[in-house]
């Protein structure tokens, strides 16, 4: 049998101890060959987009030595963060690429107590850090349609558990009985063409596996005339007027005589579930689609070297506009509903 990837070298082409030896200096210029790929790291204004500057080295009220340009032709000042989620940052640069080579290397996802206590600090800027991070992998998703061989299925979070005395314990299949918390995360993975797997996953939150939801996802996320997989659920059965629908029966087999399967569906909840339980343990419905997507994320990149992966998320979160969520969230500014598919 094939090695498992987490045993190859290729798992770790970098350490937490390599980001951690590094320099301010380093780390900074790591950042500004990321954000300003075209120049290979020469400073673009954030202004006019000017790339004559000149280079005023500060100190922060912390001690915290900062490197800041100012534009030859607007005069504007600026830094590698300026206009992104790490703008104003309380911690060094560096800080920054450690928690994001330990979120790398979690594979099944870090809660903010565990990064607050790996980066010695308080546990609302853990949380919100690794926040941002999950927010810079949602918005420079690739939202391309899926196409090809598509794996469909749903998994249910908020199940309300049994009151500890029989005679207490409600009729969960009754309607009124049921959790108003309870979700469904739909999932659709797109088959590797090489057979491995899959590669590509779209996540949502719904109520249910209702057959509106279904479609709806389905449609926004995945090309006509698509073959679909699923476990043949009823909520999944107007898909055939679009696609083909593969329909399994998990109570005869989980991958039937004709190949019906949705294994890797079940693959990605399998690492959700991982997350949920022996991570973060409470995840609150309001950022359900954020850890979703990161468990997304991390299944379809399970077999990048862990250096690659690293510099990608350390790209997606420097290239990503200052957030409209994750900017003064203790001060009150805080998102507001769910992201629920109708
Ligand atoms: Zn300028």
């Amino acid at each position: 049998m094939a090695q498992h990837f987490l045993l190859t070298a290729n798992s770790r082409t970098i350490s937490e101890l390599e980001v951690a030896r590094m320099s301010e200096d380093e780390a900074r210029v790591t950042f500004e060959k990321l954000r300003w790929s075209d120049t290979d790291g020469e400073p673009v204004c954030s202004n006019c987009g000017c790339t004559n500057s000149y280079v005023i080295n500060t100190t922060s009220k912390t001690g915290k030595s900062i490197r800041r340009y100012k534009c030859k032709a607007c005069r504007t000042q600026y830094t590698v963060t300026s206009g992104t989620l790490f703008a104003n940052h309380k911690l060094e640069l560096r800080d920054y690429l450690i928690a994001i080579i330990i979120f790398t290397n979690a594979v099944k996802g870090i809660s903010a107590s565990q990064m607050s206590r790996a980066l010695g600090v308080q546990y609302k800027t853990a949380f919100v850090l690794v926040h941002k991070l999950r927010a810079s992998l949602i918005d420079n998703k690739d939202n391309t349609k899926l196409e090809g061989t598509i794996e469909m299925d749903g998994c249910y979070v908020g199940k309300t558990r049994p009151m500890n005395r029989k005679e207490d314990r409600l009729d969960l299949r009754l309607a009124q009985n049921l959790n108003p918390n309870k979700r469904c995360v739909l999932v659709a993975r797109q088959r590797d063409t090489d057979g491995i797997g899959a590669n590509r996953t779209f996540t949502a939150i719904t109520t249910g596996e209702a057959t509106q939801s279904i479609d709806s996802f389905a449609k926004e996320n995945i090309k006509y005339n698509s073959t679909i997989h699923s476990d043949g659920a009823i909520g999944y059965g107007n898909l055939e007027a679009w696609y083909e629908s593969i329909k399994g029966d998990h109570s005869i087999a989980y991958v039937g005589e004709n190949g019906e399967c949705s294994n890797q569906a079940e693959s990605f909840f399998s690492r959700f579930r991982r997350l949920q339980y022996g991570q973060c343990h409470k995840l609150g419905n309001l950022y359900l689609s954020n850890y979703v997507n990161e468990v997304a994320y991390r299944e379809d990149n399970r077999r990048v070297s862990n250096k690659t992966m690293m510099l990608d998320i350390a790209s997606k979160s420097i290239n990503t506009p200052t957030h409209s969520e994750w900017t003064g969230y203790w001060q009150g500014n805080k998102r507001t509903s769910e992201r629920l598919v109708a």
